[in-house]
């Protein structure tokens, strides 16, 4: 199998750009003849790990090496490394973990290191997503590592160094990669795009730069994807990914903090997106991480509406206005100024009062009166969270014969209730808990005190906001 992400593998350790914390001290010692006896490479995926572990393999058993004051490279020319390279070397042996993780494996691999190495220099044992083995496997590595042979190197490498045992890592010498930036990615794109004559507009370079989140092997491959269609240009990214980049994400996110709608549409209209719901989950999970330290509650609520949003920008025949209101509801409550302006402007009828302090308590309500509003509350919050989520800021504050008082803070929360789809959602909840002939009478009390609104989620969007959260494989 032949793809860009394999051809473009590096091949020499300068091929690895942007981690010189991992090669330069891996070249210092392979300079002073004294590599370290176990290695443990760890950091995301895509990063060059493995192409690292493999130069290491080759640089270590290069019959011709190429030393210079500060770098130490492999030939890839020699006899040792052209049978490494071909993986027909019986002394490199490259373990996946993932696959191979049981006892035996190591118990096998134990047996093969108690030799010397049978043509070239060292033994090399690459064990790759280590963190993957079980505990027995651990243990007899352990005794492997501690163990040590003059020929015999181990290199490991992990994406969650947290599931290595401390006793395996305290055997090994540490090696950490850093994501890598836009930056980097970039060199090693249009090194790839010019090696295999693809064109591609600079804009549209930065962009496959900025979407591949910092690995090489997903930049590659979304290079590949694009450049066997010709130019790739600005639009045929977006086009490929769906989603705007980061930046773009980043653009809305910005708008959204600000409550700034005239920049909101704008930069909606300049990201040219197709996959709208794709596009909303990623602007939940920027803006949560952005929110959650600061605010919770906001952030709890920005996951319920953009999870809202992004089921329903799924079918609507016009997911753009979706995609908008989700990220006007997603604006901080209090600056929400725009849109209930609006309403108040076309909505004289709902009273908007100020009450004196003691007024604003509840008056004598019923008990059961009181109980079942709590329960047509708790109900509608379950069924229909949105309207649930005002509802529950409002409160039951008196009853006259069939009529239930209902304080709310804002004009626009009497707007959205007194409205369908929510007015008939709870006439029907009334008629159900209370009997037919009851009625609710709103009225706007902005020095309501403000309650910690209590949403509850429907099992069907706990499950969607817990999938915006799980990576996809
Ligand atoms: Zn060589």
């Amino acid at each position: 199998m032949s793809s860009l992400a394999s051809n473009y593998r590096p091949l020499i350790f300068a091929d690895l750009l942007g981690q010189g914390s991992v090669v330069r001290p891996l070249q210092q010692a392979l300079l002073k003849g004294s590599p370290p006896h176990a290695t443990l490479l760890t950091g995301g995926r895509g990063l060059g790990k493995t192409s690292t572990a493999r130069i290491f393999a080759r640089a270590l058993c290069c019959m011709n090496p190429h030393a210079a004051a500060a770098s130490y490279e492999p030939c890839n020319t020699c006899a040792a490394c052209l049978s490494i390279l071909q993986e027909s070397a019986n002394d490199v042996l490259e373990i996946d973990a993932a696959s191979n993780r049981g006892i035996d494996d190591i118990r096998n691999l134990k047996e093969l290191v108690a030799y010397p190495p049978s043509l070239l220099k060292y033994r090399v044992v690459i064990i790759d997503e280590v963190h993957m083995l079980t505990n027995e496997a651990f243990n007899a590595l352990l005794k492997t590592l501690e163990e040590p042979r003059d020929t015999t190197v181990f290199i490991l490498a992990t994406t969650e160094l947290h599931k290595v045992p401390l006793t395996i890592r305290s055997r090994c010498q540490l090696f950490s990669y850093t994501t890598a930036s836009v930056d980097t990615i970039k060199q090693a794109l249009s090194r790839a795009a010019v090696q295999e004559n693809v064109s591609i507009e600079p804009a549209a370079l930065t962009l496959l730069a900025q979407s591949a989140a910092g690995s090489y092997r997903d930049a590659l491959m979304l290079l590949e994807q694009l450049g066997s269609r010709g130019t790739i240009t600005v639009a045929s990214v977006h086009e490929q990914l769906g989603v705007p980049a980061r930046t773009v994400i980043a653009g809305i996110a910005q708008a959204i903090q600000a409550a700034d709608t005239t920049s909101l549409t704008e930069v909606i209209a300049q990201a040219s997106i197709t996959k709208y719901d794709q596009c909303i989950s990623s602007l939940t999970e920027f803006l949560y991480h952005k929110t959650v330290d600061t605010n919770p509650h906001h952030a709890a609520r920005i996951v319920l509406v953009g999870t809202e949003g992004a089921l329903l920008a799924k079918n609507a025949p016009l997911p753009e206005l979706v995609l908008l209101s989700t990220c006007i509801r997603m604006m901080p409550q209090e600056q929400q100024i725009t849109l209930p302006t609006i309403q108040e402007a076309h909505q004289p009828n709902v009273p908007v009062i100020e009450l004196p302090e003691e007024v604003l308590e509840p008056k004598d309500i019923p008990p059961d009166i009181f109980g079942q509003w709590q329960q047509l509350v708790r109900e509608i919050q379950a069924e229909h969270p949105m309207i649930g989520s005002v509802l529950s800021q409002s409160v039951l504050h008196a009853t006259e014969d069939t009529t239930l008082f209902v304080h709310v803070r804002y004009a626009f929360h009497a707007t959205k209730l007194d409205r369908e789809p929510a007015k008939k959602i709870l006439h029907d909840k009334i008629v159900a808990l209370f009997g037919q002939g009851w009625m609710i009478n709103y009225r706007t009390v902005p020095n309501l005190p403000r309650r910690e609104p209590k949403r509850a989620l429907s099992s069907q969007n706990a499950a969607a906001a817990v999938a915006i959260f799980t990576p996809s494989a």
